[in-house]
């Protein structure tokens, strides 16, 4: 690194708050290039990640922040295409032509029920309101500065290739990228850079769970609870049924296995025998051959519930008998990292360096965390190196594992979140919405814009991912878990 970039990089640092570590990588020109342009929108951004944690809209209905984001990367000179792959709120925004070809990833769906003020304790902004527990606020404004940023790069130093933004709708369901790589968005992508909110900074290659989300509906006939129970057959029991049938199967499937469940509908008066009766299940296995050998195993569970409800009436149409209905949500593969693609990541973000809090902001962390009933140890300030080989954790599931089987794909994750305050929580709306979120947000938007940069800059390293991808993916070769007429949706009660 010469002194020039040194003190450019000192200087842009000093506006987001950013401390470089790295010396694996050298700040090349276009790279001085995409930190400024982010330290440039650094107003745009932080005002798109403060209304779209006000909105705070839930999967599929994401109208307003979807708009937000497609607008700002339509003014920056992007081709946005709307409404794709069946999803009004989904969309993806390119620049330029040719490969290599770089995908970020815009989420913004938020949670129900965690509606907060950004204050370290716990009171709702609207009683009973949405909230962004997951921070995916930043996430969208996040990935759309880092392609503002590339794009910036590429003009200015005639860099070859396309950048594309993607805007993944309802990822809290998992549903948005599954049906956007079931239409093929995906097949050309040289490197997928996402990222994630987080308390800590690191590249993840953290295995996830392979998931399938679905809802059982049974069906039964009404009758009066107590003056003809005899002539009712209830779809409640069916649901009681089912619910004991998988609670037994849990002992005996494998350890890395997980079924969790939630009745959406349980009938609507203890005196109407219930004539309809649904329960929403996630099956999860550590990879999908063994999600699918679960889930086998539970749409058997299903014929038997549906068997011991009915009884003799079973199979009688003539009766009102109505075989259980399955409705699909989505399938979501165990997540592929590659690790050329971690390791590129990884450098840029020592080169970049972890967000620089403020005392204030270290002194909300503890607040929260006090208030949370955790240790006060504050925000994480270092780079957590990069473990090639981690121990498998129990852990969840995303949809972004569905692109990493069709292209090389990896995760970084920025601490926004004081350290062990869960996601999905109130304290981890607030921090989402509170000044060290947004420095988050810029320093992810740099690390991944700075690795882009590589992408598009280094045609050994494309060459290189694409073989560990070619390797790596030819173990489950990928076979769409939504079929070409299904419809991204979520359950019922939901929409
Ligand atoms: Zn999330």
């Amino acid at each position: 690194m010469n002194i020039l970039l040194t003190l450019v990089l000192a200087s842009s640092s000093s506006l987001t708050g950013c401390a470089p570590t790295g010396d694996g990588l050298e700040l090349s020109a276009p790279k001085v290039t995409a930190l400024d342009t982010v330290d440039d929108r650094t107003a745009t951004l932080v005002d798109a990640s403060k209304k779209i944690w006000e909105y705070a809209e839930l999967a599929l209905a994401e109208h307003r922040s979807s708009k937000l984001l497609a607008d700002v990367l339509e003014a920056e000179g992007f081709r946005v295409e709307r409404g794709v792959s069946d999803m009004p709120t989904a969309f993806v925004a390119s620049f330029g032509e040719g490969r290599p070809v770089v995908a970020y990833l815009a989420e913004y769906d938020a949670l129900p029920s965690l509606s907060q003020v950004v204050e370290p304790r716990q009171q709702a902004r609207e009683p009973g309101g949405c909230g962004h527990g997951c921070g995916h606020n930043l996430f969208g404004a996040g990935s759309v500065g880092a392609g503002i940023a590339l794009k910036a790069a590429m003009e200015a130093h005639d860099l070859p290739g396309t950048v594309r933004v993607y805007g993944t709708p309802a990822e809290e369901h998992g549903v948005g990228k599954v049906f956007l790589v079931r239409d093929g968005w995906f097949d050309d992508v040289d490197a997928c850079l996402s990222w994630h909110p987080s308390r800590e900074n690191e590249v993840d290659v953290q295995p996830s769970k392979a998931l399938r989300s679905f809802e059982v509906t049974f069906s039964g006939r009404s009758a009066h609870a107590a003056g003809a129970p005899w002539k009712g057959v209830s779809a409640l029991d069916a649901v009681e049924a089912f619910a004991t049938g998988v609670n037994l199967l849990r002992e005996h499937m494998p350890e890395s296995g997980r079924i969790h469940y939630v009745v959406t509908n349980g009938g609507e008066a203890p005196n109407v025998v219930p004539s309809s009766a649904s329960i929403w299940l996630f099956t999860r296995g550590k990879d999908w051959p063994e999600e699918e050998r679960i889930f086998e195993h539970v749409k058997r569970i299903v014929h038997g519930a549906d068997l011991m409800a009915w009884g003799e009436e079973h199979g009688d149409a003539a009766a009102g008998y109505r075989a259980p209905v399955i409705e699909m949500f989505t399938g979501l593969y165990h997540y592929n990292a590659n690790h050329t693609v971690a390791r590129l990541v990884h450098s840029n973000l020592e080169l970049v360096g972890p967000p620089v809090f403020t005392d204030a902001e270290q002194a909300f962390a503890r607040d929260l965390q006090r208030a949370f009933g955790v240790e006060e140890k504050g925000m994480h300030t270092v780079v957590e190196p990069l473990d090639p080989d981690p121990e498998p954790e129990p852990g969840g599931s995303t949809d972004v594992a569905n692109i990493s089987w069709v292209c090389p794909t990896i995760d970084l994750s920025v601490a926004n979140w004081p350290l062990d305050v869960p996601a999905h929580s109130w304290a981890s709306t607030a921090a989402s919405g509170s000044s060290a979120g947004y420095k988050a947000m810029l320093t992810a938007a740099k690390v991944l814009a700075s690795s882009g940069v590589d992408v598009l800059t280094n045609p050994e390293l494309v060459r290189a991912m694409r073989v560990e991808f070619q390797k790596s993916s030819a173990k489950f070769p990928y076979v769409s878990p939504v079929g070409p007429d299904d419809m991204p949706s979520v359950p019922s009660h939901l929409r």
